[in-house]
């Protein structure tokens, strides 16, 4: 059901009975590049279990994470309503369920009404402070305790305590060092706070967890 998706949730009425038709349900698999920055997005998407990751890659193949969307919010509105051009690359981060919806007919629909562009404007605004959090988060907060908020916004947005991350991918999505995402990864584990495996987290402890995690995982989760 897209209701399971809180920016659908959150419509009116009037606005869910014309999105709905619009929507058709797809399983989106990890890894899945839904667009690269310059892209033209064909697609909105509102994820439902799967976790979406916006990231900025840098020309020396560099990739930071920027903003995690799932099924507190949708992928790809900005750029559907206005110029159609990717500022990003959203890469699935977690894989899962999701409802697709074609960018002109989305853009269609959401022209003809004035609560809806308001949503949608809100929603982006909250994308933007993420982003923003993520900058001052990597340039003042440890590596620990950027790692334990990530993992706990990964846990909020799958509703799951296994998540399925190789080290590479969560340095790419810190921005760090692989050695230093598996140095932290070992201590949390002597620590109890979680159980790593090859390419698995499971959480354990989610207290502790929020105890190390930075201030940022609250700001977000406010906003
Ligand atoms: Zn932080």
């Amino acid at each position: 059901m897209p209701q399971a998706n809180a920016i659908f949730k959150s419509l009116s009425q009037s606005d869910a009975q014309v999105l709905k038709p619009l929507l058709k349900p797809v399983v989106l698999e990890h890894k899945t590049i839904l667009f690269e920055a310059g892209d033209t997005i064909q697609s909105v998407y509102f994820p439902v279990t799967a976790v979406v990751s916006l990231v900025v890659t840098l020309s020396t193949g560099e990739t930071t994470e920027g903003a995690m969307v799932g099924r507190d919010g949708a992928v790809g509105i900005s750029s559907a309503l206005d110029g159609k051009i990717a500022l990003c690359r959203a890469i699935v981060q977690l894989p899962g369920e999701a409802f697709i919806c074609d960018a002109d007919a989305f853009r269609g629909a959401a022209l003809q009404s004035e609560k809806l562009i308001s949503i949608l404007f809100r929603h982006e605004q909250t994308v933007f402070a993420q982003s923003q959090q993520s900058t001052a988060c990597m340039a003042n907060h440890e590596v620990e305790a950027r790692l334990c908020r990530w993992m706990l916004r990964a846990r909020d947005l799958s509703g799951s305590d296994n998540l399925p991350f190789t080290q590479e991918f969560l340095a790419e999505m810190l921005g760090v060092q692989r050695t230093s995402v598996g140095t932290v990864a070992h201590t949390l584990q002597q620590a109890g706070l979680i159980k790593y495996s090859r390419g698995k987290i499971q959480i354990l402890n989610v207290e502790a967890l929020q105890d190390s995690a930075c201030e940022c995982y609250e700001t977000v989760k406010r906003q």
